[in-house]
């Protein structure tokens, strides 16, 4: 019978708590694979997905691809672990490629055959049925796995599909991601989310100086991230009324710096409103004038309850680009639609803004007001999966 054997990372590094991750991997990869009809079974070290339609198999490995917690996948071949059994279904095995070796593992230490032994015998039983092929021990081009575990059942696969790894979705809380149009801010919402973070996002337009096709990019980004995290709320919050006076108010060199403190004030009203343990957001360091250490600090100064979580900080721009291609996140993001931060953009912006003076500027403005006039204006969305 087909079966699917799934391995999952990092979980072992669980101690007492383990049960608590592998439920909610568990419970995450039904979530995925919810309307599909298959039999889901947990043997120690693994699980194997069996009695699945044979032409919902790829779509099932998709989803597979896409669960955080997940190692790797194989498509196996499900026999009873019983010596007569294995070698039965390995002598009808034909080998595609000039040569091969069988690898056995036996999770089940009471399998009467040592792995050596019994692989050995098994590459006897392949030769035999494949008699233009020869044995390759070092690098083979087919390897026959044998994987014996403790459920009583033998599996038998050529391929490790590689999954997301990472640790179950919901693991780590839920935080709030700052979701721009732009290449960087989907990626570190994708990264932050694989290390078990559930997200809900926060996107900030200048309607009418930006248009709503700038506002539907970044629905489709969030939808595109859904794929990975199934759903996401999304906040959507005018910005509009905030530029605007910081242009009238202050000097034009600090507006980015300005801007940016005050989205950060905003995105924590939010996050402890609603519960939300971390602002995410998709700062490199160095990328631009408001990503040096001196921007990232002043820019983080106004928060003062939560962790500001910055998952492409110590990424260059390629290998965003390179994840963001992965995701399919890319195209979108391409899209040459105006962000809310090009608008009223100075020509020269302070590279290393210095706290006192922000401040000093920031004086001119009614801060409190503008936050909670921004708040106003929230719409929310909740984007899912298909
Ligand atoms: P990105 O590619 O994510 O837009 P960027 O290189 O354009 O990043 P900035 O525009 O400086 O960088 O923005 C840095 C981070 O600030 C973004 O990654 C995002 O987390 C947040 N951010 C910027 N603009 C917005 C916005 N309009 N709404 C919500 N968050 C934003
Ligand atoms: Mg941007």
């Amino acid at each position: 019978m087909k079966a699917i054997l799934l391995r999952f990372g990092e979980l072992y590094l669980k101690g007492n708590n383990r049960y608590i991750f592998e439920s909610m991997l568990i419970s995450n990869i039904k979530e995925k694979l919810a309307g599909l009809e298959y039999k889901f079974e947990k043997t120690f070290g693994r699980y194997v997905i069996s009695q699945y339609d044979n032409e919902k198999e790829s779509e099932i490995v998709e989803k597979l691809k896409k669960v955080f917690g997940l190692y790797s996948i194989s498509l196996a071949e499900q026999v009873d672990a019983d010596e007569d059994a294995i070698k039965a279904y390995v002598a009808t095995i034909k080998i595609k490629t000039d040569n091969f070796k069988v690898v056995v593992k036996r999770a089940d230490k009471t399998f009467p055959i040592s792995s050596m032994d019994f692989a050995k015998e098994l590459g006897g039983i392949v030769l035999e049925n494949n008699p233009n092929v020869s044995v390759e021990l070092y690098h083979p081009e087919t390897t026959v796995n044998v994987d014996i575990r403790l459920n009583k059942k033998a599996y038998v696969f050529d391929d490790i599909i590689k999954c997301q790894g990472g640790l179950p979705l919901g693991s780590a809380g839920k935080g709030l991601l700052l979701l721009s149009g732009g290449i960087d801010s989907p990626v570190a919402g994708y990264m932050i989310a694989k290390r078990g973070l559930k997200i809900e996002a926060l996107h900030f337009h200048s309607y009418p100086y930006t248009s709503e096709e700038a506002k539907d990019k970044v629905l489709t980004l969030a939808k595109q991230l859904c794929e990975y995290v199934d759903e996401i709320k999304l906040h959507i919050v005018s910005f509009t009324k905030v530029q605007e006076a910081i242009h009238v108010h202050c000097r034009s060199e600090f507006m980015i710096t300005i801007m940016r403190r005050i989205m950060m004030r905003i995105a924590q009203k939010i996050c402890l409103r609603d519960q939300l343990g971390a602002i995410v957001t998709g700062e490199s360091l160095g990328q631009v004038a408001s990503q040096t250490m001196q921007s990232v600090t002043v820019t983080g100064a106004v928060v003062d309850s939560l962790p500001i979580f910055r998952p492409c900080l110590a990424m260059d721009k390629e290998e965003i680009m390179e994840i963001a291609k992965d995701i399919n996140t890319y195209q979108t993001s391409i899209l040459p639609y105006e962000d809310c931060c090009t608008v009223f953009l100075p020509k020269n912006p302070v590279i290393k803004p210095v706290l006192e003076k922000c401040e000093k500027e920031e004086s001119f403005l009614d801060i409190d007001q503008l936050v909670s006039d921004a708040l106003k204006t929230e719409e929310v969305v909740v984007l899912k999966r298909d």
